[in-house]
């Protein structure tokens, strides 16, 4: 599924949707350069999940936890990672294999320890398309609600 925004307001609404239509135990990726929106999308799905916490990237823990909606939700930006073993100190697994919403910024640099089963978010800019415009690319769900 493609979605394309030109607003920052529209890649807000479409994190909101799938936080309305978010099932227990989905893990999100995102992928993105800096500054395409990743924050944005995941405001968008922390409020979607009825979470009224400002939500920011964790940029100094691996994981930010929010209880405070319809499920619990994961922010993991893995970035700064050094060793997949940090992933074992936090204790991952519960969060992965739990009841919440997992959602994984840099997923990448973690690909040895995610589950086959991922819904994966890709957002990309196209500058002959405007600066705003984003091409937002989610693989692993067919409809977002
Ligand atoms: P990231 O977390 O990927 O580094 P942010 O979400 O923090 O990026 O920032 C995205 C920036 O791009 C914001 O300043 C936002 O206003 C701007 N922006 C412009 N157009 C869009 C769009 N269509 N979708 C999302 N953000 C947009
Ligand atoms: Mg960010």
């Amino acid at each position: 599924m493609v979605i394309e925004t030109r607003t920052p307001e529209e890649t807000f609404e479409l994190g909101k949707k799938i936080g309305k239509a978010a099932e227990p135990g989905q893990i999100y990726t995102l992928t993105g350069d800096l500054g395409v929106g990743k924050t944005v999308f995941t405001q968008g799905v922390a409020a979607g999940l009825g979470i009224t916490e400002p939500v920011n990237s964790p940029t100094f823990t691996i994981i930010q936890i929010y209880e405070g909606g319809r499920l619990p939700f994961y922010h993991f930006d893995v970035y700064r990672i050094g060793d997949i073993e940090e992933m074992e100190e936090i204790g991952y697994d519960d969060y992965f294999f739990g009841k919440g919403i997992c959602l994984i910024e840099w997923a990448n640099l973690i690909e040895d320890i995610l589950p086959e089963n991922l819904i994966r978010v890709t957002i990309e800019k196209d500058l002959a398309e405007g600066f705003d415009y984003r091409r937002i690319t989610i693989e692993g769900i067919s409809d977002v609600g």
